[in-house]
């Protein structure tokens, strides 16, 4: 019965999440096709935005489905996860230029980390996830630190801390869950449907890590990730 009540939310919440760029799609090109907007840059480059919502949702959703049923295989190969991480921040370096949070970079037993096991393109969408969040939520002039290190019990330990809006207490424990917002007009600001975190964690799940958060209003939020990564 429950998994029942699950399948249906989860349904109707897809359904309201495409609902919405359709809904602006749709109003754009009638107002276009009934000449009340003429198809200008502005027009089409709005038109092109709502496409592109779309498409990361969909993405987003056949990941979790992928993930759910099990049909998602981690591509596993050794690699250097210090590099990694390093690649995966330089793509958020104009972002983070132009809203002005610095993001400081400290990747420490470099040398264990160059030649371990994980999926290159699952690794990279999770730290994309975590640091696409800690930007959104962070104002000009705050910091955000990745800290990557080997641990003594031979995990390795990443930590994306932010010192951004931060997260009330109540919610904390719900935000892994698939499209769970903080704050709804807020994060559709930022075009989030609350499905970033349901997958970071269903990697992580993948790769046998695990992932915790920490986080006080208007302080500051640090998600730590453990990962058991063989060598
Ligand atoms: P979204 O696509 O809305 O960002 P996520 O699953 O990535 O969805 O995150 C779920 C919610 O958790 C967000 O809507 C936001 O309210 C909150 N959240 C996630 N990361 C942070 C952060 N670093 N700082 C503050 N709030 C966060």
């Amino acid at each position: 019965e429950n998994l029942q009540k699950e399948r249906r939310q989860m349904t109707a919440n897809v359904a309201h999440e495409l609902r919405t760029p359709l809904t602006n799609i749709r109003g754009y090109l009638e107002a276009i096709k009934d000449e009340i907007l003429p198809p200008d840059k502005k027009n089409i480059s709005m038109l092109y935005d709502q496409t592109l919502h779309l498409t990361n949702l969909v993405d987003d959703l056949r990941i979790l489905s992928m993930v759910e049923t099990e049909s998602l295989s981690l591509e596993l190969e050794k690699g250097d996860l210090g590099k990694l991480i390093e690649s995966s921040v330089q793509d958020f370096y104009p972002r983070s230029k132009i809203s002005g949070v610095k993001i400081l970079l400290d990747i420490q037993n470099k040398e264990s980390m160059k030649k371990i096991l994980f999926d290159r393109t699952r690794m990279k969408q999770i730290i994309g996830n975590l640091l696409e969040n800690a930007l959104s939520y962070s104002s000009k002039g705050d910091e955000i630190k990745i800290i990557s290190k080997k641990m003594v019990n031979g995990q390795y330990e990443i930590k994306i801390i932010d010192e951004g809006l931060g997260i009330p207490e109540n919610d904390l424990g719900k935000i892994f869950d698939e499209f769970f917002r903080v704050d709804k007009s807020r994060s559709r600001q930022t075009g989030g449907a609350g499905l970033g975190l349901a997958i970071v964690k269903k990697l992580i799940i993948a790769h046998k890590g695990t992932v915790t958060v920490e986080s006080k209003i208007n302080q500051g939020t640090t998600f730590t990730i453990n990962l058991p990564l063989e060598a």
